[in-house]
C-alpha cells in the first residue's frame, strides 16, 4: 500500500459517523406540546439560556412557516439544526389520494403510522374554509345511520396525527407564512370526521391547544367545533381544559329514538345530556351550541319532533343544524324529503332558532357527514356484533 492510500482516514471516519438511525422511529416535534418541546431541546443539550428563544424559533418554523426539514430553520445554528435532526423527525400523515369534488371539496386519505388510514375534508365557502378532521381510526360507538360507525375502532390519533391533518391541508393549499390580515383558507375547524373526540379528549386537548396557539396556527377558539356524540362527563372537561365551541349529534327527541339512532343515549340520556349543555361555560348569542339534527325518513322527522326539540333545548343558547341523511351502501335509512326538512326547519325557526339546512358537499366523492370510512377498512362489522360491543360502555 503507498503512503497516500486512503485507507486510514476511511476507517476512521466509518468508526466516528453513528450509525444512521432510522429517521421515522424519532420522536416527532409536531404535536409536542410546549412543555414537552422545552423538555425535548433540554434533553439533546441546548444551553438553558438559548432554550427559549430556539424554542420560540422552532415553534415559528413547524407552525407559522410549515416547514418540513430542519435545514430549512435557517436562523438555527447547523450544529444545531444537525442535533435536532439527528434526535427528532418532523412527521406528518402522508397524502395516499387527495381527490377533488365539483363543488371544490377536497376529500384526503391519509396514511398514518402503522399503515392506518384516516380522512380529512377541506370545505371552500365564500366567507370561510372549514376543515374536517378525524380523532380516531375507526369509531367504538355504532350510530346506526353513520358510516364510520360500521368500522371498528383501531386506535386514537396522536396529537401529531391530529394536528397533521390541519398540516397537510395547508400544505396542500399553499397556505403557509400568512402575513397578518392574509384571508385564511383554513379558517375554520370542526372535529366531525372519523371518531368521537371524546373518547381522545387529551390528544384532542392538546392538538387543539397547538392549533390555538398565537404564534402558531393561530385559529381562535371561537373557529374550533367539536362534535360529540354525548360524552356527558368529557362534555365539562372541553368547556374548562379547550373552550372551544361544542356541537351536539342530538338527532332524536325521545329517549328511546335516541337509543337507537345514538347507542351511546343507553348511558348518557337527553335529560344528563342537555343540563352538561346548559352548564357549557361562556354560552350567549355570540357563542352557541350547536345541535346537529341528521333527518332521517319517518325516523325522527315529524313535526311533533320538531315541537318536542324546541322544548327541549328552551333557554339554551343554540343553533339547529339539520343534515340532511348522507346514504352509504347498504344504510338502513333513508333521506327525509325536501318538503319535510322545510316543514321541520320552519317549526325550529319559529320558535326563535336558527335552523340551517347542512347542504350536503363532496357528495360525489363521499366526503359528506357520516360518509368517511377508510378504504383498508370497508371489511364491516356486523351489527349484531357491534350491538353487543355497547353493552361494555
Ligand atoms: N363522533 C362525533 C363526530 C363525528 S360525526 C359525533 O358523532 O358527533 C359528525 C356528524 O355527522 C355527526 O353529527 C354525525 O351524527 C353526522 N353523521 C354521521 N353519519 C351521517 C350520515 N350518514 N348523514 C348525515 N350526517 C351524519
Ligand atoms: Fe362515531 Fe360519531 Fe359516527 Fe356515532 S356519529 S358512530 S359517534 S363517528
Amino acid at each position: 500500500m503507498s503512503a497516500s492510500a486512503p485507507a486510514a482516514p476511511i476507517t476512521q471516519d466509518v468508526l466516528t459517523i453513528p450509525r444512521k438511525q432510522d429517521a421515522s422511529a424519532l420522536p416527532n416535534l409536531v404535536g409536542m406540546t410546549r412543555d414537552q418541546l422545552t423538555e425535548a431541546l433540554v434533553n439533546v443539550g441546548i444551553k438553558e439560556k438559548q432554550v427559549k428563544m430556539r424554542h420560540g424559533q422552532i415553534w415559528q418554523w413547524l407552525y407559522v412557516k410549515g416547514v418540513r426539514s430542519f435545514d430549512e430553520m435557517t436562523n438555527l445554528s447547523k450544529d444545531i439544526r444537525a442535533r435536532l435532526a439527528e434526535n427528532f423527525q418532523i412527521a406528518r400523515p402522508e397524502i395516499v389520494t387527495k381527490q377533488v369534488s365539483s363543488d371544490g371539496t377536497r376529500k384526503y386519505l391519509l396514511r398514518i403510522q402503522g399503515g392506518h388510514e384516516v380522512e380529512a375534508v377541506y370545505i371552500p365557502e365564500t366567507d370561510r374554509g372549514t376543515l374536517c378532521i378525524s380523532s380516531q381510526v375507526g369509531c367504538t360507538l355504532t350510530c346506526s345511520f353513520c358510516h364510520t360507525g360500521t368500522q371498528k375502532l383501531v386506535r386514537n390519533l396522536t396529537v401529531a396525527e391530529i394536528v397533521g391533518q390541519i398540516l397537510v391541508a395547508r400544505d396542500d393549499l399553499d397556505e403557509w407564512d400568512l402575513a397578518p390580515g392574509d384571508k385564511r383558507l383554513v379558517s375554520n375547524i370542526v372535529l366531525m370526521g372519523m371518531g368521537e373526540p371524546l373518547y381522545n379528549t387529551d390528544n384532542v386537548r392538546d392538538a387543539m391547544k397547538i392549533a390555538m396557539d398565537d404564534s402558531g396556527i393561530a385559529l381562535s377558539r371561537r373557529r374550533i367545533t367539536l362534535s360529540t356524540s354525548g360524552i356527558v362527563p368529557e362534555i365539562y372537561r372541553v368547556g374548562e381544559e379547550i373552550g372551544c365551541m361544542l356541537a351536539i349529534s342530538f338527532h332524536a327527541t325521545t329517549d328511546d329514538v335516541r337509543d337507537k339512532l345514538v347507542p351511546i343515549n343507553r348511558k348518557h340520556k337527553i335529560d344528563e345530556l342537555l343540563q352538561a349543555c346548559r352548564d357549557y361555560p361562556r354560552l350567549s348569542n355570540a357563542e352557541r351550541i350547536t345541535f346537529e339534527y341528521v333527518m332521517l325518513k319517518d325516523v325522527n322527522d315529524s313535526d311533533e319532533d320538531a315541537r318536542r326539540l324546541v322544548k327541549l333545548i328552551e333557554g339554551i343558547p343554540a343553533k339547529i343544524n339539520l343534515i340532511p341523511f348522507n346514504p352509504w351502501p347498504g344504510a338502513p335509512y333513508e333521506r327525509s324529503s325536501n318538503n319535510r326538512i322545510h316543514k321541520f326547519a320552519d317549526i325550529v325557526n319559529a320558535a326563535g332558532y336558527s335552523s340551517p339546512i347542512r347542504k350536503p358537499r363532496g357528495e360525489d366523492i363521499m366526503a359528506a357527514c357520516g360518509q368517511l370510512k377508510s378504504a383498508t377498512e370497508r371489511a364491516r362489522k356486523s351489527r349484531a356484533q357491534m350491538e353487543r360491543g355497547i353493552e361494555g360502555l
